[in-house]
């Protein structure tokens, strides 16, 4: 049991104001395994005014300090990895296999920010004014519970790469996981102020983040319902912000593709994450000429992956976060049903052998038509949808045809002929035959998916504005 008690502010932990309390489980188990004290509003507004008392000092700090910090912060990850890889396990069930990315890629992420750093350039020339990239102010974050370390060291990385202060509201579910990374962020030592984290609910603590006149800018990861009420919070006080939000990316099985290779990698491009990813490939678009020998593929390959305890490294899709999740997915497979698609594999209720613990049956649904809810909407869980397409042309028609445009995925033997249909999609990202993933890529999406970019010089952007200074030559 951990009961978490204390906020994040100006470089201290702290008692909240707020005395509401909420409940953690293992969702593996669905045993209580903790608690943890909400913030409110008021600890919220005590948050975003040390960050206002800490940005003139951040703002004017150099190239050296910040990447003196990033550093530190990606060390301090790095030293904890055991106790951060537990918690996610423990609060969050997520295979092994992810957890020792998402640990790694959290401390890359400083990393990846201390060279972008290095080599921007925030000191210009316009014509004959002096142009300098400066922060914004202080930045309000806010996170999901998906993947609750990167999305805070993402953020966190921003701030510091642009020289503003931050007060994060990370997902409330989350908070175990929250209290250790906020150890090893509170071990780095940035400057007070500089860093301030309250947890609380979304409508409580994001709400007052997203008002504040004191802050500058939102950078936001999460769905699209509440990224539209942020937004509109934001316009009052004309706030930047930066989204990143749902996807439903398609896996474009293009008809050269070897199967021995395509097929995992669809599987898993759509599942990883237990399919609780606004990057998964939930759109499984394949040629019709290949249809019935994809099928029987797809449906095999996803038999043998291992469903059930995160611990064991050979399951590669954990339970749901919690039973709110369970239930969303469990209705969704039975909309699709509605809707006239065909189970291939899955379906409602637990996998057999597991009777406790919010698992879910990886779900393969065929006779899809990309105008059903299933095709549509963002599910977040391990549910794929197999659309038929006839040719590349009709193939990119449907991917593109989409609320979303997150990231994409293209599968052929052929990388030039991948590279010419990755030209033509609508995605932030597109990932080719399973690439591996680059710490350096932009992040972010088209359409309903989000505004504006993570990561690189791309991310600090978003973060920056120009001020010029004229000066009379004569
Ligand atoms: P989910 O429903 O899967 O938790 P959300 O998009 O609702 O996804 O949550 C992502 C983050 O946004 C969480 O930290 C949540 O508390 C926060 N949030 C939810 N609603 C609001 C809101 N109205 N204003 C600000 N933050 C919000």
């Amino acid at each position: 049991m951990r009961d978490i008690d204390k906020i994040y502010i100006n470089g201290q932990f702290i008692t909240p104001e707020g005395t509401d309390i909420l409940q953690l489980f293992n969702p593996a188990t669905e045993e209580k395994i903790g608690t943890v004290r909400l913030g409110n509003a008021d600890d919220t507004r005590a948050a975003i005014a040390a960050a206002k008392r800490a940005f003139p000092a951040m703002s004017r700090t150099s190239k050296a300090d910040r990447i003196a910090m990033l550093h530190r912060l990606s060390a301090a990850v790095r030293a904890r990895t055991d106790d951060l890889t537990a918690a996610m396990t423990d609060e969050y069930g997520a295979p092994a296999y992810f957890t020792g990315f998402s640990v790694q890629n959290t401390a890359s992420i400083f990393d990846v920010m201390a060279e972008t750093v290095e080599n921007y350039t925030f000191d210009r020339q316009a014509g004959s004014s002096a142009v300098k990239m400066l922060p914004l102010g202080v930045m309000a974050a806010i996170t999901p519970w998906n993947s609750n370390f990167g999305f805070i060291a993402t953020k966190l990385a921003h701030a510091i790469g642009s020289g503003s202060t931050v007060v994060i509201k990370p997902a409330e579910q989350s908070a175990i996981q929250t209290q250790i990374l906020l150890e090893c962020l509170h071990a780095a030592d940035l400057p007070a102020g500089v860093l301030n984290v309250v947890n609380g609910l979304g409508p409580v603590v994001g709400a007052e983040l997203t008002t504040h006149p004191d802050v500058a800018s939102v950078s936001f990861t999460g769905s699209t319902a509440a990224a539209k009420i942020i937004q509109r919070a934001a316009i009052e006080t004309m706030k930047r912000v930066v989204l990143e939000l749902g996807g439903k990316g398609p896996t474009i099985v293009l008809d050269d593709a070897d199967l021995d290779r395509a097929i995992p990698v669809a599987l898993m491009s759509g599942f990883a994450n237990s399919g609780q990813a606004c990057v998964a490939g939930t759109r499984i678009l394949i040629p019709l000429s290949r249809c019935d020998e994809i099928l029987a593929r797809l449906k095999s390959e996803a038999e043998k992956l291992k469903v059930g305890n995160p611990g064991d490294p050979d399951v590669r899709i954990g339970p749901l976060v919690n039973e709110r999740q369970w239930q969303r997915i469990q209705s969704y497979i039975e909309l699709g049903k509605q809707e006239g698609a065909t189970v291939l594999t899955g379906g409602e209720g637990r996998p057999d052998g597991i009777s406790r613990g919010w698992f879910v049956r990886p779900t393969i649904f065929t006779d899809v038509t990309n105008d059903m809810r299933i095709a549509r909407e963002e599910i977040f869980g391990p549910v794929l949808s197999v659309i038929t397409y006839c040719d590349d042309d009709e193939a990119i028609e449907i991917a593109n045809d989409s609320d979303y445009g997150l990231q994409a995925y293209v599968l052929s033997a052929d990388t030039t002929r991948a590279l010419a249909v990755a030209d033509r999609l609508i995605a932030g990202r597109v990932i080719i035959n399973g690439a591996p993933h680059d710490p350096h890529a932009p992040f972010g999406g088209f359409k309903q998916s989000g505004i504006g970019r993570e990561i690189g010089a791309y991310g600090l952007d978003e973060f920056l504005e120009p001020r010029a200074i004229l000066v009379p030559t004569w």
